[in-house]
């Protein structure tokens, strides 16, 4: 069975994690600063050092190729960012590049060729810090951005995107589009406790949570919070009450994937001897499966109105923002899932709680993930950690998914 080469993978790990390094631990390498520079210039470094073609389209998303046999077969791509939050860790991101790489470096220790062309892509911006909002690399390749928009998201010192790129030395000439792709695999970090608290090595993605976010604003009357009796009221934190009881209500007839925040409340106009006339709340809902989200969105509806009508009070949404549940496609998780099994990794079918690049390379290429634990569920953190062990499972089932998808060739 075909491994990777562990060691030099987290070799490349420790490497990499030099460049913006902070006092903690951690990484510092926002989008397309000089930290970034010197990250991807060290990642083609290593790249053309493993024989790759490499190459840079208009949004400064690196591809690297290891061409396969078969020059007109689709592309079997796989990758993640290098790109880290101001205190981030040393391996969100960087693990699935670096994974990619290893993949490839594997396969030539090993004189092995596959049909299709391997790829591995660096997605820029991903974390959304510098440049507003996340995941603008992937998100314009795939068409929900169009170029123009791309390039044009600031920082706060007034720099757009275009110009960070050209400083950079990746503003690139090809179109930042999809290329012929037969499959892509991004493998992370779970930036979350399942797989550590259920002892489990690797998480077969099945998909992406949905998730909507809201605001529910409540109006009732401002009245003096003495003389007037309970009964005659029309307090809006009334319905707030009985509207906040019923939706937990709800996420756990829908236990255990469904997830209800409210995340931030206003009272207005905000005086303690006062009935609020406004309640403004923050409603962030979350499901996997897109059936029950638009289910959660109804009731939603259906509670705030009546509860509202029952004591008087009108209840207003605003829709904020609306993220569909993502499925992954079929054949990407068992081509993942048999990589797994071959390996007889201990393992767990779940669903990210995060968003990814893959989010948005799903819409347009099949596309599935693999997760590895990490410590204690801590992640855009310096203390972010993973072990040794599960670093290399993971790079193993990626090159396993890698090879079933992209048909070794018998030499
Ligand atoms: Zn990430």
């Amino acid at each position: 069975m075909l491994r990777v080469n562990g060691e030099r993978l987290w070799q490349s790990l420790m490497d990499m994690a030099t460049i913006g390094a902070t006092e903690k631990g951690g990484c510092n390498r926002q989008a397309l600063t000089d930290e970034d520079g010197r990250g991807r210039a060290l990642f083609i470094q290593w790249c053309k050092e493993a024989g790759c073609q490499v190459r840079v389209d208009q949004m400064g998303n690196i591809f690297v190729r290891r061409p396969g046999t078969d020059a007109t077969a689709p592309a079997v791509i796989t990758g993640s960012h290098l790109d880290t939050q101001p205190t981030g860790g040393r391996f969100d991101g960087v693990y699935g590049v670096l994974a990619g790489l290893e993949v490839i470096r594997s396969l030539n220790d090993q004189q092995i060729e596959t049909r299709h062309s391997l790829e591995v892509v660096v997605w820029t911006n991903e974390e959304g810090v510098r440049f507003s909002p996340a995941m603008i690399g992937s998100g314009v390749w795939c068409g929900e951005f169009d170029l123009d928009y791309g390039w044009s998201r600031t920082d706060k010192q007034g720099v757009n995107i275009k110009q960070a790129l050209a400083q950079q030395g990746y503003l690139g000439e090809h179109p930042c589009q999809p290329s012929s792709v037969k499959a892509a695999f991004e493998l992370h970090i779970e930036q979350g406790p399942i797989l550590e608290r259920e002892q489990q090595q690797i998480g077969v993605v099945k998909g992406v949570q949905g998730m909507r976010w809201y605001d529910l604003t409540i109006t009732g009357v401002p009245i003096h919070a003495g003389p007037t009796p309970m009964e005659q009221r029309q307090d809006p934190f009334m319905g707030l009450a009985d509207i906040i009881r019923q939706l937990y209500q709800l996420a756990k007839s829908l236990a255990p994937l469904a997830r209800v925040t409210f995340g931030d409340i206003k009272a207005l106009p905000g005086s303690r001897n006062t009935v609020p006339e406004q309640l403004v709340l923050a409603i962030d809902l979350r499901h996997p499966d897109q059936a029950r989200l638009t289910k959660m969105d109804a009731e939603l509806r259906k509670i705030s109105a009546d509860v509202c009508q029952s004591y008087g009070l009108s209840a207003d949404i605003h829709d904020e923002w609306n993220s569909p549940a993502v499925a992954f496609d079929e054949h990407c998780v068992e081509a993942v899932r048999a990589a797994v099994t071959e390996h007889g990794y201990s393992h767990l079918e779940m669903f990210s709680g995060a968003g990814h690049d893959s989010v948005y390379v799903s819409r347009v290429v099949p596309t599935s993930m693999i997760f590895i634990p990490c410590e204690k569920g801590i992640s855009h953190n310096e203390a972010e950690n993973i072990t040794v062990e599960d670093a290399i499972a993971g790079c193993n089932v990626l090159l396993g998914a890698m090879l079933n998808s992209a048909s070794r060739v018998d030499s």
